[in-house]
């Protein structure tokens, strides 16, 4: 009897103490402090800026059960170890792109962007409803580390040049700064691609050390000033189509809290996936309008022959990279399978409609 009433009032009290008092009992006892470690120098425009909103909204969308405090590139670990602190717990949270860990896993390059590849919008719909995603968590699963789309550049631009770009044979001993295996596609076709990091790139290329360089799109490249060092600026970014920004998340720290926690975690990296392409998109239309009326950027198309050697070379590249190991393997065929279907799809659709507005 005794204990049967202590029961009651103890389930009583406890229901009349969390109707008034829970918000801030359950906040005071749960709050959690994380880390997120980027690869961006902080505050980086719409790429750092963009991991700073992904932390923020984690912390609104909790009602601030968690805290993410965020770190620019080199502040708590240099930028390319960001993978491995989460991986090892040191950040419960990372924000960069698979390819800068090709040297761990080389097949997460497919998770970022390959040449030729998937855009924007269809890597979304190969990661969230084409299998892709399932991919990319077996991958990471080995470092106890869980993916996320979090951005995408949108298609980027091929770059800026000092040189005139009109034929194949142009290619040949043209020294750029083009990173991955968009490098190794240009070294194949006679050029030499060099590897600077971003503090370089404005002097390289006006003092001409290199001839050209790519960057991202115009909005980042105006900022940069890219047009006070070169003549011409090249689309389209055939080497960046639609380069997947992530978020990678302790997979131990993930699973440490509450499922509604867990959701808010995935789903804000969702919301800054949307929102980061809507920004670039906004934000290169507007520069794109400064770079060509206000500072009168010389815009030109790659010539057909030149993106069809740089396409055949391409393919040779990415089935050499399906052809790594098991996984590379599997990857790619979904990937490839994926791209081809779609491709079929947007020619009666997207490409159609953009041809004829
Ligand atoms: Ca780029």
């Amino acid at each position: 009897m005794k204990r049967r009433d202590f029961i009651k009032t103890a389930a009583v009290g406890s229901i009349a103490t969390a109707s008034v008092a829970a918000p801030t009992i359950v906040s005071a006892k749960t709050k959690i402090k994380w880390k997120m470690v980027t690869t961006w120098p902080k505050n980086f425009p719409v790429l750092g800026t963009s991991a700073n909103k992904l932390g923020q909204l984690i912390g609104e969308m909790s009602d601030g059960r968690i805290k993410v405090k965020v770190y620019g590139g080199g502040e708590l670990v240099p930028a390319l170890e960001t993978f491995d602190a989460v991986s090892g717990g040191q950040a419960q949270m990372g924000h960069g792109s698979a390819y800068y860990w090709k040297g761990k896993v080389e097949e997460a390059q497919f998770f970022s962007t390959v040449p030729f590849g998937l855009n924007a919008q269809e890597m979304n719909a190969w990661l969230y409803h084409g299998g892709g995603m399932e991919l990319w968590k077996e991958t990471y699963e080995p470092f106890g580390v869980v993916p996320a789309a979090a951005g995408n550049t949108m298609v980027q631009m091929a770059g800026w040049f000092n040189k005139q770009i009109n034929s194949v044979e142009d290619l040949k001993g043209l020294k750029m700064r083009i990173p991955g295996l968009g490098g190794e596609v240009l070294r194949r076709a006679g050029g030499t691609p060099v590897n600077l990091p971003g503090a370089e790139l404005f002097t390289s290329l006006k003092s001409g050390a290199i001839d050209a360089t790519e960057w991202v799109g115009p909005y980042n490249d105006l900022a940069f000033g890219f047009h006070k060092a070169a003549k011409y600026y090249y689309y389209p970014g055939w080497h960046e189509p639609g380069t997947t920004l992530e978020a990678i998340v302790n997979k131990e720290a993930l699973e440490s809290l509450p499922k509604d926690l867990q959701s808010i975690v995935m789903n804000a990296c969702k919301v800054v996936n949307q929102d980061m392409s809507t920004e670039f998109t906004a934000k290169n239309n507007a520069a794109l309008n400064t770079l060509v009326n206000k500072h009168k950027v010389d815009v030109r198309r790659l010539p057909d022959d030149v993106l069809e050697k740089l396409k055949a070379l391409s393919d040779e590249v990415v089935q050499e990279l399906a052809g790594k190991n098991k996984a590379a393997k599997r990857i790619f065929e979904s990937y490839d399978r994926f791209r081809k279907q779609v491709i079929a799809w947007d020619n009666i659709s997207e490409r159609e409609y953009l041809n004829i507005r």
